[in-house]
């Protein structure tokens, strides 16, 4: 199989033993699995989680680079069955969702093992990540993904290629975005949780302040805003930053977010979540009313 799961398109061929950008073998590897109390609030409770080994985005900053960025990946090798029968079980635990955190890479084998116990799911389905899928693999995501839980990192090349190699970053984000509406539609809750809907975060960086609102126009104008959740995320810490990099080794001033937040506001982000100063904590607050 020539890979093409991600927006990447390296064109590898992983079954004869190739490796592209994200180091994914062929075959399925998890780094951990695991009842995660940190989703976003809407999820409610403790989402039962998959982390999957490698990224097909490069980013510097990244928080999870012994997961994501260390060759050749390390953890469990599963099989789609092997799979659907962690899924089953995180909801016999209690579960709130099945939260399938950066699978893109993985999505064949990942959609197998939801085919295999979709029916027997009764919790949403979170498909949780970059952004950087391509449309194809969304699109395969019809009838087994219940939300979609996507990054919308950059709004401009420059930026997307020096923090993550991925120069066609907001155009391949806004065309898997449109994708991802067009199966979820609207937010739907039951009580205070997400059961459907499409939720974007946005980290905001440091000195980035002018292509967050260069992102945030793009997602306007690829979705209604007031139809998809915004998560702004200010919980960008500069420990896993290089050190050679020294636009990256700071924190994000309260200017800098009240100004995206600002703008986040007058595109019509209305329904979402904000985050508190103390948010490297990760202890997200709600600030926008649910509507319902
Ligand atoms: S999933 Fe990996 S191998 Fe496939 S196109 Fe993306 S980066 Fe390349």
């Amino acid at each position: 199989m020539i890979c093409t799961l991600c927006a990447r398109k390296c064109g590898v061929d992983r079954a004869a033993g190739q490796f592209g950008f994200c180091g994914a073998p062929d075959g399925m590897t998890v780094s951990k699995i695991m009842l995660h109390p940190w989703e976003e609030p809407c999820f409610g409770g403790k989402a039962g989680a998959v982390f999957f080994a490698g990224c097909s985005l490069g980013c510097l900053y990244c928080q999870n680079k012994p997961i994501s960025a260390v060759r050749p990946l390390r953890g469990m090798r599963l099989t789609p069955r092997e799979l659907s029968l962690f899924l089953t079980d995180l909801q016999q635990k209690g579960a709130t969702c099945i939260d399938l955190v950066t699978p893109t890479h993985f999505a064949d084998a990942v959609l197998e093992a939801l085919r295999l116990v979709r029916a027997e799911l009764t919790i949403p389905v979170v498909w949780n990540t970059g952004g950087y899928d391509s449309p194809e693999t969304i699109r395969a995501c019809a009838g087994l993904v219940d939300v979609f839980l996507t990054d919308f990192k950059y709004g401009t090349s420059a930026l997307a290629e020096a923090y993550s190699l991925a120069p066609d970053y907001p155009d391949a984000a806004a065309a898997a975005l449109r994708e991802m509406f067009a199966l979820t539609g609207a937010p739907v809750f039951d009580g205070d949780r997400l059961v459907r809907g499409t939720v974007i975060r946005h980290l905001v960086l440091p000195g980035g302040r002018k292509d967050s609102a260069a992102a945030l126009r793009r997602i306007a104008e690829t979705v209604p805003p007031g139809e998809v959740l915004l998560s702004l995320m200010r919980q960008y810490t500069p420990d896993f930053a290089p050190a050679d990099i020294p636009a990256l080794r700071r924190r994000v001033t309260t200017f800098e977010y009240e100004s995206v937040r600002e703008e986040a506001l007058r595109l019509g982000f209305v329904r979402g979540f904000s985050q508190d100063k103390d948010s490297a904590d990760t202890r997200y607050t709600p600030v926008w009313e649910e509507e319902r």
